[in-house]
């Protein structure tokens, strides 16, 4: 659980960019809510001071009161001298008639009764009783007024109730006879009254009453010493009070829902034994603690949590949002590789802002390098890949000087590639000998700028800056580009060479690629022995050839040429030699014929000489001739060998007059061969109609 917590936090920045928040409101919310709690605390016991001051008050004043009500009532009774008269005559039925009486009762709480020394029940004011009912067992007051014939005001409970009594005695004859007693339940003067008034639970506890006899008032027994008189039945304030041990407790008593306060109160019993207990309830305190919480708090929470609010919009807004795009579609495009439309909008200056812009040069830089090399490894030949590479120098890095170079490794030589061929920034030497060119000899950049000038002591170009770039084929160095640029640009190139060296990376394989095919191709195409082009070079030659013809109207000789006796050659000397012999009759050929003339080896020592443009058939057998004459001429000498004469025979046919097929020419010109060897060799034969006829025969 507390795990996959910890995991859920570290896999969520929002998590850990709103805790840190949550926590600082959680505590801002927190003190707030202490500093409320205190202050309300402070103003809740303020509150409970006052109102058990007042209360208190209420119901001494309230006693006072009734003492003082009841003192007059019984006084003005035990002075009436009717009534003194009914002791005298022993006729306790008139006190129903006595008009004083009747009066009294309008005052429904007030109850009085007489007493008959020494301690019966005479008359009672609400439910007349027999004459002669004991009282002495359970009114200790009464005894106690006898004893001391004086008028006595107390607490004391009764068959009815716990009631504020006033007792006063009744002389006849100077003889204590009886007394009076006006009484108010307690109840109906105290307890009932302050719940209504001040909205509180109030109840009267006492020990529980001495006498054992059974009493008809209602109580709820606390403990095994305490009972309690309740107004109305208050099931939380009994349930209160039965947990308390005493009832004299100082200050107050708090509970879950009520505050408690005791106010002792003199009674018939010892001292200490009658408290009323007055319950708060909280609620009835105006609600204080939610006035105060909502007066102190409400409006801080409302901002915190509008703070929170905010600060989770804004740095899902400004930071998650942002990160999850990026995130979205860097996986989209390592999983399709398509870079397009996957740059983002940048709406912020900030860190993550500087990033998406990176981030979005990063896209199209990519994108552009990716277009670059899908469309050079379409292009057909390393030449238009050159010319793309220049396109770009000029276009996309503004790069106006520059070279590049191509290296014909097998000859040690270069030759500039580039369109700015009249403008060549270095020495010319370089041509004819490559490794003299820095880049090409070391293999690395060089820059001029970076190393330190006049690095390369064939670069002719002065003042100027020269970056040289080896670009690598088949592990070596296949080209060179050369930028040239002025000091006020080296900033310029400093700032743009990683990309240009990255384009330039991306075109080395493909460059190598393409240079690669080519020289295959030319293998293919070649014969190895002499390096000159073999039949099948012709093969696609012959377009050209037949295309020319048709177009130009130009004639082409066709010379078949073959070695006489060769075999003897190979035989004599070995195939050293006569490989020696093929490769140097093909420079016997080419020193006796034009450049536009090409020569092919037919087969094994059968050669093929096309001459470019010639007049007439005669022209063909002319050049034919001076070749057969150079090679009859020609010494061939391998070491210290020396080989005996080589003579040729040729057989001349002329593109398109004698046949307007190629291939036919050929044939023609194979037959005038055979021709020639078949009537003594070492000469030359030119195609002639009747020959076909003949070899028909
Ligand atoms: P002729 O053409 O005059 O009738 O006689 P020939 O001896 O030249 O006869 P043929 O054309 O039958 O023989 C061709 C010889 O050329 C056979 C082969 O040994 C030799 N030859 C062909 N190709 C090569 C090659 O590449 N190197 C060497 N050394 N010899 C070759
Ligand atoms: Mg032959
Ligand atoms: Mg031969």
């Amino acid at each position: 659980m507390i795990k996959k917590l910890i995991n859920l936090f570290k896999n969520s920045l929002t998590l850990k960019l709103l805790t840190p928040m949550v926590a600082l409101s959680f505590i801002v919310l927190y003190s707030t809510v202490a500093i409320v709690h205190k202050q309300y605390k402070t103003s809740f016991n303020q509150i409970l001071k006052t109102r058990k001051i007042e209360i208190e008050e209420y119901i001494k004043k309230e006693i006072e009161d009734e003492k003082s009500k009841l003192m007059n009532i019984s006084k003005t009774l035990s002075h009436n001298p009717e009534i003194i008269n009914i002791y005298k005559e022993d006729k306790r039925e008139r006190f129903k008639l006595l008009s004083i009486i009747q009066i009294l009762e309008s005052d429904k709480n007030l109850k009085i009764h007489f007493h008959k020394y020494p301690g019966f029940s005479y008359f009672r004011s609400w439910v007349p009783d027999d004459y002669g009912e004991d009282l002495r067992k359970f009114r200790r007051s009464i005894s106690i007024l006898y004893e001391r014939k004086r008028p006595l005001f107390i607490l004391e409970n009764g068959r009815y109730s716990w009631s504020l009594r006033c007792l006063y005695p009744i002389f006849v004859n100077g003889k204590i006879a009886g007394s009076v007693e006006a009484f108010y339940n307690i109840k109906d003067v105290i307890l009932t009254p302050i719940e209504k008034i001040f909205n509180v639970k109030a109840a009267l506890i006492t020990r529980k009453p001495e006498t054992e006899k059974k009493l008809f008032i209602q109580y709820e027994t606390l403990s095994n010493k305490y009972i309690a008189i309740f107004s109305k039945q208050e099931d939380e304030l009994i349930r209160d009070l039965k947990k308390l041990r005493k009832f004299d407790f100082d200050d107050f008593l708090i509970t879950k829902s009520s505050a408690y306060f005791s106010i002792p109160i003199e009674s018939i019993e010892k001292k200490n034994s009658a408290f009323l207990i007055i319950g708060i309830h909280y609620k009835r305190i105006e609600n204080l603690f939610y006035s105060t919480f909502y007066k102190y708090a409400s409006f801080e929470i409302i901002i915190i949590l509008l703070g929170l609010l905010i600060y989770y919009i804004s740095i899902k807004r400004s930071i998650i949002s942002p990160l999850r795009k990026i995130d979205k579609n860097i996986k989209e495009i390592s999983l399709t590789g398509n870079l397009k439309n996957k740059t983002l909008k940048v709406s912020s200056r900030d860190e993550l802002g500087r990033a998406i812009e990176t981030f979005n040069k990063l896209v199209l830089r990519t994108s552009e390098l990716f277009e670059f090399k899908e469309t050079i490894e379409e292009d057909s030949s390393t030449e238009d890949v050159f010319k793309r590479i220049e396109y770009l120098l000029k276009n996309k890095f503004g790069i106006k000087t520059y070279s590049i170079y191509l290296v014909k490794n097998s000859q040690d030589k270069m030759n500039i590639i580039s369109s700015q061929k009249d403008k060549m920034w270095c020495s010319r030497e370089i041509l004819l000998n490559s490794s003299l060119c820095r880049a090409k000899r070391i293999g690395k950049i060089v820059d001029s700028k970076e190393d330190f000038p006049g690095i390369c002591p064939y670069f002719r170009g002065g003042d100027l800056y020269h970056l040289c770039v080896p670009i690598y084929f088949q592990e070596s160095v296949g080209a060179i580009l050369q930028i040239v640029y002025k000091k006020e640009e080296a900033d310029f190139i400093k700032k743009n060479k990683p990309l240009l060296l990255n384009y330039i990376k991306e075109a080395a394989p493909v460059l190598e690629a393409k240079q690669l095919m080519k020289s295959l191709k030319e293998s293919v195409m070649r014969d190895p022995l002499t390096g000159i082009y073999n039949r099948r070079f012709l093969e696609e030659f012959e377009e050209h050839i037949s295309g020319q013809a048709d177009r130009d109207k130009i004639k082409f000789g066709v010379l078949m040429i073959d070695l006489d006796h060769f075999k003897r050659v190979n035989d004599r000397f070995g195939h050293d030699v006569g490989d020696f012999v093929l490769t140097e009759i093909v420079d016997v050929f080419h020193n006796t014929i034009r450049r536009l003339d090409m020569v092919f080896r037919y087969g094994g020592e059968e050669f093929l000489i096309i001459l470019n443009n010639v007049k007439a058939k005669e022209n063909a057998v002319k050049v034919a001739e001076k070749i057969r004459e150079n090679v009859e001429k020609h010494e061939f000498k391998k070491m210290s060998i020396r080989i005996p004469q080589i003579t040729i025979s040729i057989g001349v046919s002329v593109f398109p007059d004698d046949s307007e097929d190629f291939w036919e020419s050929v044939k023609k010109a194979d037959i005038a061969l055979y021709r020639a060897k078949e009537t003594g060799r070492n000469k030359v034969i030119a195609f002639d109609s009747s020959m076909e006829e003949q070899k028909g025969d």
